[in-house]
């Protein structure tokens, strides 16, 4: 009590397969951390009940009431507005349409919420906790089954018009290659994501390639996942090194891009495929770098994200932390 009172935030990563919720001061130093599974296919109903049950065994384990909380921060996937807290769609989450989840959060716990988009969060959550500390101009990329990401200019994460902005998966790196789930064609995840990596293995094992992916899959095609070719990669097979290459390519090919346009100082990669470490990055970090201005090459600096699982919750605890802190100071006079 008193003097040494931390500001708590209570912290809720939501996606498509888990929910994670944690309780933190504003140090990031979490007091508890609650893992679930998000019942996606029940709807919108469970799966707010899901968070809101997560959220109190959280909040319990933390020795912490509801009411001890300065706010609650959520992270979503999909499109939502910050300004409104509403979850427009998402194709993680399917049966959500305008789903008002920042108020539904605020009256079910009785503390202010504020939504973010979940790559947001984790842009944030590096930025304030992670390997972006103390950088201003930013990008955090997610690469996993998609490419996701966050962009942080002075300081702030930038959201858009419409809370849209930071669709980095969705940039054209061929304008007619692969088609992609947006409905457009040859977006960066359709040629450098972990299913765009599996994708092309299946491809070329049905052509008939001569690799040994297939025994890290069980010997079923299906199951060729970016990790079996990692594997086979690891064992010494040709084509297993010759897929990451590739993907290497393209992941430098639209690092480039991003350098080119917002001249960063620093950008931050995550997400499972990232965890192939240096022979995936190394090669996309130089191939950026021989494509991109040789000043913005100069000025920037490529690392892996420091959080792991933890930097969506912990991003949308700094986000809320922000957010209470600016409404405290109010508008900056004049
Ligand atoms: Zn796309």
């Amino acid at each position: 009590m008193g003097k040494g009172r931390d500001t708590l935030i209570l912290g809720v990563d939501l996606g498509g397969t888990k929910i994670l919720t944690a309780v933190s001061g504003a140090q990031g130093k979490m007091l508890s951390r609650d893992h679930s599974i998000t019942p996606a296919r029940e709807g919108p109903e469970a799966v707010v009940k899901s968070i809101l049950e997560s959220a109190r065994r959280a909040l319990s384990q933390a020795r912490v009431a509801a009411t001890d909380l300065a706010a609650v921060g959520v992270g979503a996937p999909g499109l939502s507005n910050p300004e409104t807290g509403i979850l427009f769609t998402s194709p993680h989450l399917p049966g959500w349409k305008d789903v008002p989840l920042r108020d539904i959060i605020e009256r079910e716990l009785s503390r202010r919420a504020f939504l973010i988009n979940d790559a947001d969060a984790a842009a944030l959550g590096e930025l304030y906790y992670g390997a972006g500390k103390g950088a201003r101009n930013f990008i955090y990329i997610t690469v996993s089954t998609g490419i996701g990401g966050g962009i942080v200019i002075d300081g702030e994460i930038y959201t858009g018009a419409s809370g849209m902005a930071g669709e980095l998966g969705h940039m054209v790196i061929e304008a007619e290659g692969p088609p992609c789930n947006c409905g457009n064609r040859g977006c960066w995840e359709t040629l450098a994501s972990g299913t765009a990596l599996a994708a092309e293995a299946r491809r070329r094992i049905k052509e008939g390639a001569a690799t040994a992916i297939l025994e890290y899959a069980g010997g079923e095609l299906e199951r060729v996942t970016a990790q079996a070719v990692q594997q086979a990669a690891q064992a010494g097979d040709k084509l297993a090194g010759e897929l990451i290459s590739r993907v290497a390519y393209y992941l430098g090919v639209g690092l480039a891009n991003l350098v080119n346009i917002f001249n960063p100082e620093l950008i931050v990669i995550g997400g499972g495929l990232s965890n192939m470490g240096d022979r995936l990055l190394e090669p996309a970090f130089r191939e950026a770098e021989r494509r991109a201005f040789a000043q913005a090459s100069r000025a920037v600096r490529f690392a892996r994200a420091e959080l792991g699982r933890n930097s969506g919750v912990l991003g949308a605890i700094a986000y809320a932390l922000e957010k209470i802190k600016a409404e405290k100071t109010g508008p900056v006079p004049s």
